[in-house]
């Protein structure tokens, strides 16, 4: 049966008129889910006895479980079984300006980025929203606060899961429940182009990244598979039209790999193809896994690739390093909990 999470505001209206009752019922679902978090739909007290029973019959209020918490001063890692055995993680950041999570979008993830943990393990399958949504939820049980930005770049690739991404948002945006500003959720994909010309129709004022790590085809095929099939030129330009058609800035996230991004070369050609471009390049750390050989840049290097795009105008900042105490880096939970099943 399908969980009540799942449903948007809208949808859940228009339940309520398919079964003969008034719209207000799904404000007060909304509440007891969202901001009363009511575990069961018999906690429900103002709504009666008939409809409580037809709710079960057609929903469930289903939970994900919460496996294992890692906390360290700034951040937490979760790691989360859902119903099915499955394994998935979100982060915990806390920042000056809020608290922000960064969550999972899919069991695995098919992009095969060779720098990345989650990638070793191919999708297993998508998540639902109601999946997603309890990422929040749970954190929020957890610290018995309030989240208030939301990246969607843990473990997926979140336009391979279009549909419920964009459900999922629609469903924390909504004012009559957890009410997250659109502006204050970010969505990051590898550039699966279909996934960003429907975004730009339909995103409202949620944030676009963009994993990019490289700024040619050449170094992009060797750490980004996905960059065979959407080619850079490509990408770049429908981010340009997203940008005119949009007014929305974007952000281009750039690990950086010692010896093979790094080069002072490849910061002067970042330059050049951003050039005008209303974006910001967020400049990454590596978080060095074991399972994998690629190096974290030198802080020096890392200074330096900043300073030649600082001089050539573009937006730039470095990624405060959060996770390296409580392996943070995407999938590195998920991989250790694989290790000792
Ligand atoms: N598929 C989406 C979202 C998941 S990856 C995307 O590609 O944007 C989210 C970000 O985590 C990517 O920018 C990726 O570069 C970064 N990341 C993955 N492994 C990392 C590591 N070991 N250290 C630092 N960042 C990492």
């Amino acid at each position: 049966m399908e969980s009540i999470y799942n449903k948007s505001f809208d949808e859940l209206v228009s339940y309520f008129e398919s079964i003969g009752q008034k719209k207000f019922k799904a404000t007060q679902v909304f509440e007891w889910l969202y901001i009363k978090r009511v575990k069961f739909f018999d906690e429900m007290s103002n709504i009666k006895k008939d409809i409580i029973d037809r709710l079960k019959e057609d929903y469930v209020i289903e939970d994900i479980s919460l496996e294992k918490v890692e906390r360290d001063i700034e951040v937490n890692k979760y790691l989360f079984t859902l119903n099915d055995g499955n394994h998935i993680e979100s982060v915990l950041m806390r920042h000056d300006y809020g608290n922000s999570i960064c969550i999972s979008s899919q069991v695995g993830c098919n992009m095969g980025c060779r720098f990345c943990e989650s990638g070793r393990l191919k999708k297993v399958r998508d998540l639902d929203a109601y999946e997603i949504v309890q990422q929040i939820l749970m954190i929020e049980d957890d610290i018995k606060e309030r989240i208030t930005h939301v990246v969607v770049m843990g473990i997926g690739e979140p336009f391979d899961n279009y549909d419920n991404v964009m459900r999922f948002v629609k469903i924390i945006n909504e004012n009559k429940g957890i009410g997250i500003g659109s502006r204050h959720i970010t969505i990051s994909t590898c550039g699966l182009i279909p996934g960003i010309k429907k975004f730009m129709e339909e995103s409202g004022q949620v944030n676009l990244a963009i994993s990019l790590h490289a700024p040619n085809d050449e170094i992009r095929n060797k750490i980004m598979p996905i960059s065979k099939v959407y080619k850079i030129d490509d990408l770049l330009r429908v981010i340009r039209e997203y940008i005119d058609r949009t007014n929305r800035r974007v952000t281009f996230e750039y690990i950086l790999l010692d010896g093979v991004n790094d080069m002072d070369e490849c910061a002067v050609e970042l330059g050049k193809i951003l050039k005008g471009m209303n974006c910001y390049v967020n400049l990454i750390p590596y978080n060095e896994t074991e399972n994998i050989s690629f190096k974290r840049t030198k802080n020096h290097q890392i200074m330096k690739f900043y300073d030649i795009l600082k001089k050539k105008n573009i937006n730039v900042t470095i990624r405060k390093e959060f996770g390296g105490k409580v392996d943070a880096a995407c999938g590195q939970l998920r991989a250790k909990k694989k290790g000792e099943l």
